[in-house]
C-alpha cells in the first residue's frame, strides 16, 4: 500500500487531508514525496514559528535530549523553570502551568476561573462567557467553551456553565453578566478557526470595562495568535488589555507539544497542590525548545512580522477575485471568489501551502519567512483567487 492508502485505511477519519505527503523541509520550504518543493504559508497550523529544522531550536532540543528527555513534575529542571520565568517577565504575569496543547491550556484556565470565583464570589459564580464563532479546543469543556453549534452537535451533553455573546455586542454581553453569576470572560483577540476575525479595539475596550465592572476574570486565548504572530508578543497587547489568565500553545513549542496557562496576580495562588496536573505537561525537551523560541521573539523580529503583514495586506486587498482580507500580523484570512477549500487545493497544485478557516483561506507563515519566498507565494495565491 502507498502511504496515502495506509493512512486512509488506518487513521480515524477526523481530517480531510490535502493530497501531499511531506518528505522533508527547511525554513519555509517543504519537499513532498512527489519531489516538488512548496512554500509553506501554514506552518503546521501556526506551530513551526521559525519554520522547519530551525537550527537554534534544533540545537536547544538536542542539547536537552542529550541530558534527559523527561523527569516528571515531581522534580524541577532548568528548561521548565527558565521558560516559566521568561513567560512571566515578558508579560507581567505571575505563574505558569504547563501542559501539552491549546485545549489543555484552556481547560486549566477554566478550572482556575471556577476555583477563583467560587472562593472570591460564591459557588454559583461558575459561568464563563465566551464569544460566538470562537474556538477553544476539542475536549468536552473547551468544546462547550467554543461558541459554534456545529462543533456541539453529536456530543451532548456538554459541561454546563458556558454562555455566548456576539462579537461587537456590548449590550448583549452586559445582559449576560447582569442575568447570570459569572466567573470570567474568555476571548480570542482574533478569532482564528472562526474565520480570522479581529474583535476590534472598541469591543476590546467594552470587554475590559465590563470585566472590571462585574468583577469577572478576563481570559485571553492566545493559542494561535500569541508568541509574536500578531506583531506583538501576545495579541492582547495590540488592544491594551490586561488579562488575568493567558493561554497559549501552538507556536510556543516551535513544533513540539507544549501548552501554557499564564496566571496573573489575581489568580496566581488559586492552584494549590492536588488541584491540577499533567504527566507530560512541561516536558523538558519541549520547554528547552520553547526557551529558544521565546527568547528570539524580540522587537526586530516583531517589526519583520508587521512588515510582512503589511506586504500581504497591500498585495491582496482589492486584487482580482479577493473579496476581503482580515486578521492581524501574520494571521490573515482571505475571502476569495473561489470557495476556500478549492482555492487552497489550487494553491497546493501551484506550490503554496495554506489552510482554511470557514469561508476564507488562512495564512499563518513562519514569522521569519524570507521576503522573496513570501512574495513568490503571494503572487501565486493571487492567481488562485479568481473563479
Ligand atoms: C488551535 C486552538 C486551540 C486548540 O489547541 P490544540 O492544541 O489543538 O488543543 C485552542 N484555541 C485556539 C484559539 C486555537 O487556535
Amino acid at each position: 500500500m502507498t502511504t496515502f492508502e495506509t493512512d486512509a485505511r488506518y487513521l480515524a477519519k477526523t481530517y480531510r487531508r490535502f493530497p501531499l505527503e511531506i518528505a522533508e523541509g527547511r525554513g519555509s520550504l517543504v519537499t513532498g514525496t512527489d519531489g516538488r518543493e512548496y512554500i509553506d504559508l501554514g506552518s503546521g497550523i501556526a506551530v513551526n514559528l521559525f519554520g522547519l529544522q530551525d537550527e537554534q531550536w534544533k540545537r536547544a532540543v538536542i542539547a536537552q535530549l542529550d541530558r534527559f528527555q523527561h523527569c516528571s513534575n515531581l522534580y524541577c529542571c532548568e528548561p521548565v523553570a527558565r521558560l516559566a520565568e521568561l513567560l512571566c517577565t515578558r508579560t507581567g504575569m505571575e505563574r505558569v502551568f504547563f501542559s501539552n496543547s491549546g485545549a489543555e491550556a484552556n481547560e486549566c484556565a477554566i478550572k482556575v476561573a471556577r476555583k477563583w470565583a467560587a472562593e472570591a464570589k460564591g459557588k454559583e459564580f461558575y459561568n464563563i462567557i465566551t464569544l460566538n464563532k470562537s474556538f477553544h479546543g476539542r475536549t468536552l469543556a473547551t468544546l462547550a467553551a467554543t461558541g459554534q453549534d456545529v462543533f456541539h452537535r453529536n456530543f451532548q451533553p456538554l459541561p454546563a456553565g458556558f454562555l455566548y455573546a456576539d462579537v461587537g455586542d456590548r449590550a448583549g454581553l452586559e445582559r449576560l453578566l447582569k442575568e447570570h453569576p459569572c466567573a470570567a470572560i474568555m476571548i480570542e483577540c482574533v478569532q482564528g478557526e472562526g474565520g480570522v476575525i479581529p474583535i476590534g479595539q472598541t469591543f476590546a475596550d467594552d470587554i475590559r470595562a465590563l470585566a472590571e465592572q462585574y468583577q469577572v476574570l478576563l481570559i485571553c486565548d492566545e493559542v494561535q495568535l500569541g508568541n509574536g504572530r500578531s506583531g506583538r508578543l501576545y495579541g492582547y497587547m495590540n488592544y491594551g488589555l490586561t488579562p488575568d489568565v493567558v493561554t497559549t500553545a501552538k507556536g510556543i513549542g516551535g513544533g513540539l507539544p507544549l501548552g501554557a496557562t499564564l496566571l496573573g496576580a489575581r489568580v496566581a495562588e488559586v492552584l494549590q497542590p492536588g488541584d491540577h496536573g499533567s504527566t507530560f505537561g512541561g516536558n523538558p525537551v519541549a520547554c528547552a525548545g520553547g526557551v529558544s523560541i521565546l527568547s528570539r521573539i524580540d522587537e526586530p523580529l516583531l517589526r519583520g512580522v508587521r512588515e510582512r503583514s503589511d506586504y500581504i495586506f497591500r498585495e491582496l486587498t482589492g486584487a482580482p477575485g479577493v473579496e476581503c482580507v482580515s486578521g492581524m500580523g501574520l494571521m490573515i484570512g482571505v475571502k476569495t471568489a473561489r470557495p476556500a477549500r478549492e482555492c487552497a487545493e489550487l494553491a497546493l497544485s501551484r506550490g503554496v501551502l495554506v489552510t482554511t478557516a470557514k469561508d476564507r483561506i488562512r495564512l499563518l507563515p513562519a514569522l521569519n519567512i524570507p521576503m522573496e519566498q513570501l512574495k513568490t507565494a503571494i503572487q501565486a495565491l493571487k492567481t488562485c483567487a479568481e473563479k
